[in-house]
């Protein structure tokens, strides 16, 4: 069936989701599910407009991506007026405005000791370069290291490198048989509201810096991988700066290259431009992406320190990095990115991060002591809530009412991990809309206890 371009047929809800049911297949979506696809026909600042007139209040910044509302002016109108001047050119012996002005934008803002700018095009190329350019980087120098660690829950991305340091769970199931070796310590989580045994804690987290020391002193680790901070995926789960601190520190005296995936973390989210930012001790390679273009068009950065390419600068050819993507710092995505840092880098801007960062500090001692709160924790605009699910009414064990779908029902866009619930909104939100947010979190807690 073709449809000509001035007879678009009217959007009929319905329809649209058969037609999309027929069509596609959604991400991370079992295919029994997607009936329960909502289709937009927009979105504006904080809102997602629905086709059947609702509108739909982002509480994760879409997929942890938007910074600056949905269907940015500012950013539109770059992306709109590079389009009709170079929209693509391989990266591979060409260079355009975009890509030098934003590599030299990041640089800037950036840990004095970054000094290179590599391009892809998302999250998972941003760490897959990271690990190559670490293992390369050996080679190179013909040193034979060939481990790597990672932490426990890691998330990194979704191809088969970005699996490999990632939590081996019921998701990669299928993949194990092909994916390598990776040296896994535990996350040296802080302590849970409900964990009163600081001791016990402190005891932990000393074990797992030995841990992390017994790897290094082997000899044979090329490379760290580390979500600085916080591991998103693994459920909102934080550690301090100062534990965090303490691994790079035993990492860089021996030798082994850091690569922080900031790509989530990056841009703001946990109070400072960079998680890295709260560590004195700086990572070797950082991984950019999510939040990098604003959350408006696909790009990976993986940025690296002088010494990282140092083994590349040779007259032998094979030593080349050979890594590329037909998308590689695509125009479109550098002028998006360079819009979105004019906006990040503003004073208002930066004064809503802080606006984001107090309130959400407020809510938190206010819900706090609720009864079906585990465990409350936050890091800059990033608040996470851990809730009691092992009532005994089975109210949210139904598909029905899970709460996602309890949040959607509620014109809210939330999409808990398991128990968890947080918070990563647009830096434009407005104090009324966190108001909602507070609230409805709330009623849906109150909800819980009287449904025990
Ligand atoms: C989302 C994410 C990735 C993967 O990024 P994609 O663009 O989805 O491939 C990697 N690392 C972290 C920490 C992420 O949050």
């Amino acid at each position: 069936m073709s449809t000509s371009i001035d007879n678009l047929p009217e959007i009929d809800q319905n329809d649209w989701k058969t037609r999309d049911q027929k069509a596609i297949w959604h991400p991370f979506t079992p295919l029994t599910d997607s009936h329960k696809i909502v289709p937009l026909t927009g979105a504006k600042g904080c809102y997602l407009h629905r086709a059947d007139g609702r509108k739909i209040l982002d509480a994760i910044g879409s997929w942890w991506v938007n910074l600056h509302g949905h269907s940015n002016e500012y950013i539109a109108e770059k992306i709109a007026q590079q389009a009709r001047t170079l929209e693509h050119v391989i990266f591979a012996g060409f260079t355009h405005e975009p890509a030098v002005t934003l590599a030299e934008r990041l640089l800037d803002i950036l840990p004095d000791t970054i000094s290179k700018i590599f391009y892809s095009d998302n999250g998972s190329t941003a760490t897959e370069v990271g690990m190559k350019m670490a293992f390369q980087y050996w080679h190179n120098q013909g040193i034979q290291k060939r481990r790597i660690i990672a932490f426990e829950g890691a998330y990194h991305g979704d191809t088969f490198g970005a699996m490999s340091v990632g939590e081996r769970n019921t998701f990669t199931t299928p993949f194990h048989p092909f994916l390598f070796e990776v040296e896994f310590i535990p996350f040296p989580e802080n302590p849970k509201t409900y964990t009163t045994d600081l001791i016990e804690h402190t005891h932990v987290q000393e074990e797992i810096v030995h841990q992390f020391e017994a790897l290094a002193e082997s000899g044979e680790v090329a490379a760290f991988i580390y979500e600085p901070l916080i591991q998103g995926s693994a459920g909102m789960r934080m550690c301090s700066p100062e534990i965090l601190n303490q691994l790079l520190g035993i990492a860089k005296q021996y030798q082994i290259l850091c690569i922080a995936d900031e790509v989530m973390t990056g841009f703001g989210r946990t109070g400072k431009l960079f998680a890295s930012d709260h560590c004195e001790i700086k990572p070797d390679i950082i991984c950019l992406s999510k939040g990098l273009t604003g959350g408006t068009l696909p790009l990976g950065v993986t940025a690296c320190t002088d010494e990282v390419q140092r083994p590349y600068h040779t007259k032998d050819l094979l030593k080349t990095f050979f890594h590329g993507h037909s998308f590689t710092a695509n125009p479109l995505s550098c002028v998006a990115a360079n819009a979105s840092l004019d906006l990040l880098l503003s004073v208002s801007c930066q004064e809503a991060i802080i606006r984001i960062e107090q309130s959400h500090t407020s809510f938190a001692k206010h819900i706090a002591s609720h009864p079906a709160i585990l465990d409350i924790r936050q890091t800059g605009i990033v608040l996470a809530l851990e809730i009691r699910t092992n009532a005994k009414t089975s109210y949210f064990n139904e598909v029905r009412n899970s709460l996602y779908d309890y949040f959607l029902e509620h014109d809210i866009l939330l999409r808990p991990m398991g128990n968890v619930i947080y918070l990563m909104t647009p830096y434009i939100i407005t104090d009324e809309e966190l108001q909602v947010l507070y609230q409805e979190i709330e009623n849906l807690l109150n909800k819980m206890v009287e449904n025990e």
